[in-house]
């Protein structure tokens, strides 16, 4: 485009720091050596006498100018220096320090438009006219330094005398030729102009298109900060759920265990398992309290060697201990001293967690977890255990309802002996036992003599405390594996395992001894202190060979006793059938 418009005579390059390179070397190069040409012909060919003061002159403002040129050079690299600022004084100093070294040149003048050739920079980047002003300084300069310099370093110029032609057309011819140049060059100023407005407006967008990155670059990383918060919160949520996840399918696990596993120790079991697996602790215990409720007792544990659980077994009622189940509070500690918790003496406890076992302030006793690393247990680990122990103490206080309610379904209330249906399954199991076994089991069956006479004198509330008086009587006085069951009115029925006939016969004496002796009044003075009982005495296999058999043989004995005039004991004919 630019080349249609103008003819340009020669290419030259568009960038200002190009230029000045090639006039600094330029300089550099040939100044030293019109200082040589003008020194050999001076001292070897003229064989004049050497001027000192000329050569350090000389010397010190080339030195002076190289240094300025390096600088300039550097200022445009560094500070991307333009023409028109530091730039201009740097010239103005070129040009000065050029006049100054070509004023000390003998036959300087002939090389007076080298002056001028730091101003090809300003033509082309500047224009003409803006040249202009240097050549006119470069001129005013000149001339003064011409006159000058020589005088200071006691020289002379004797070249002009020795042209054909006078001085000063020579310096106008010269002029002339280098303005002429220098119009040439403008041209060239132009194409300089031009690129330097592309050149800006190139940048300009590029400003434009860099701002514009930079803003969608810092929206990115807003974007991406957002991104990032919100990815951190998915993380903590997901790690949230997930041991909600964990807690949820361990509670659904022991639920599931509560409502299939009857069995209360297979369940202690089935949960301490559980709590091992989800926890990951080193062992984990479950006690609970005795029947009589005041010590505890481990149920179970995961400790295989046998000193170690038999100091825990030992010390589980540790007062340290007791205090969580008093107040009903969790204890957590994450560096165990041993000597507070007598139990953890010689093992290799670091952290230990105890829960009680509470339902609606009920204590049924504890979990116990202990773990070899010291903070082995948080919050979570707190909440996950006191959830667990919330479900297992639900299942013991349902296991213990349910024995109660056994108890009540077994029992005879007036009397709080067991009832005719418990003692015939108890006589089936321990028939069938002692089948296998081999041992023999005897019943006796006794009723109440004359006892509606009781009634009929003293009224039914008397007869019924006759009844309890009795039961409670024979309760006393038998062993503990012995059941004693009412079987009907005033009928009573003892179950007698591991007992042959003669101590069964006996024990039924004995039994009917007792119940003679027994006085019993109400409050209304009401005193019965002859109340006798029949009884009739079996045993299995000697007597009967089941279950119909001994009860039977048991129940005629008893007739018998009747007959034989009652408050006596009968032993069973052995069964013939
Ligand atoms: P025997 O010596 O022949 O056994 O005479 P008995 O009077 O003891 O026998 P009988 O079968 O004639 O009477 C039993 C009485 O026991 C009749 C009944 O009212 C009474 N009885 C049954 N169950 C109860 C009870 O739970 N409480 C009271 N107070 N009396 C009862
Ligand atoms: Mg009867
Ligand atoms: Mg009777």
């Amino acid at each position: 485009m630019f080349k249609k418009k103008y003819r340009i005579p020669f290419n030259l390059p568009v960038e200002f720091s190009s230029y000045e390179k090639v006039i600094s070397i330029f300089l550099g190069v040939i100044i030293p050596l019109l200082v040589l040409s003008d020194s050999y012909v001076e001292y070897f060919a003229k064989q004049n006498m050497i001027n000192y003061r000329k050569i350090f002159l000389q010397s010190a403002l080339y030195i002076t100018l190289i240094t300025a040129g390096l600088y300039k050079l550097s200022q445009i690299k560094r500070n991307n220096l333009k023409p028109g600022q530091l730039c201009r004084i740097l010239k103005l100093i070129d040009i000065l320090l050029v006049s100054l070294i070509l004023s000390t040149l003998k036959y300087g003048l002939l090389f007076c438009f080298i002056v001028f050739v730091p101003i090809v920079s300003i033509c082309i980047t500047e224009g003409f006219w803006a040249s202009m002003w240097y050549v006119f300084y470069a001129t005013v300069i000149q001339f003064f330094s011409a006159l000058l310099v020589p005088i200071i370093i006691d020289a002379e110029i004797t070249l002009i005398n020795s042209l054909n032609f006078s001085r000063e057309l020579f310096i106008i011819t010269l002029y002339l030729v280098f303005i002429v140049l220098l119009r040439i060059l403008d041209m060239h100023n132009d194409l300089y102009t031009l690129r330097e407005l592309d050149n800006q407006k190139h940048l300009s967008e590029l400003k434009k298109e860099y701002d514009q990155l930079m803003q969608a670059r810092n929206e990115r990383q807003e974007q991406f900060e957002k991104l990032k918060e919100v990815n951190s919160q998915l993380e903590e949520m997901n790690r949230k759920l997930t041991s909600s996840l964990a807690e949820f399918f361990t509670l659904q696990q022991i639920s599931q265990a509560i409502s299939s596993i009857f069995d209360m120790n297979e369940l202690l079991k089935f949960v301490n398992d559980i709590i091992l697996g989800v926890m990951g602790v080193a062992t984990s215990n479950i006690a609970l309290y005795n029947k009589e409720g005041n010590r505890l007792k481990v149920q179970v544990t995961n400790i295989s060697n046998a000193r170690e659980r038999a100091l825990l077994t030992d010390n589980i009622n540790s007062p340290a201990l007791k205090e969580c189940l008093d107040k009903g509070m969790t204890i957590i500690d994450n560096s165990v001293d041993t000597n507070k918790y007598s139990f953890t003496k010689g093992r290799n406890v670091k952290s230990l967690m105890c829960v009680p076992l509470q339902v609606k302030g009920n204590t049924y006793g504890l979990i116990l977890i202990e773990h070899t690393i010291t903070n082995a247990f948080d919050e979570n680990s707190v909440r996950l255990l006191e959830v667990i122990t919330q479900q297992v103490s639900i299942a013991i206080e349902n296991a213990k309802l349910y024995e109660k309610l056994q108890d009540y379904a077994n029992t005879d209330g007036l009397t709080q002996v067991y009832n005719r249906a418990y003692f015939q399954k108890r006589l089936y199991e321990e028939l069938s036992r002692a089948r296998q076994q081999d041992y023999e089991v005897s019943i006796i069956f006794f009723d109440i003599d004359d006892f509606k006479i009781y009634n009929d004198t003293y009224g039914h509330l008397f007869g019924d405390m006759i009844l309890q008086s009795i039961a409670l009587a024979v309760k006393d006085s038998v062993r503990k594996d012995d059941v004693v069951a009412r079987f009907g009115g005033e009928e009573f029925i003892i179950l007698l395992p591991y007992t042959g006939k003669e101590v069964a016969y006996e024990k039924a004496e004995e039994l009917r001894r007792k119940i003679s002796e027994l006085v019993i009044c109400d409050q209304n003075n009401n005193v019965a202190s002859s109340v006798s009982v029949s009884m009739g005495v079996s045993t299995f296999p000697t007597l009967a060979k089941n279950e119909i058999e001994l009860l039977n043989s048991a129940d005629k004995a008893l007739y018998a006793a009747k007959e034989r005039g009652k408050n006596c004991v009968s032993l069973a004919q052995p069964c013939t059938s």
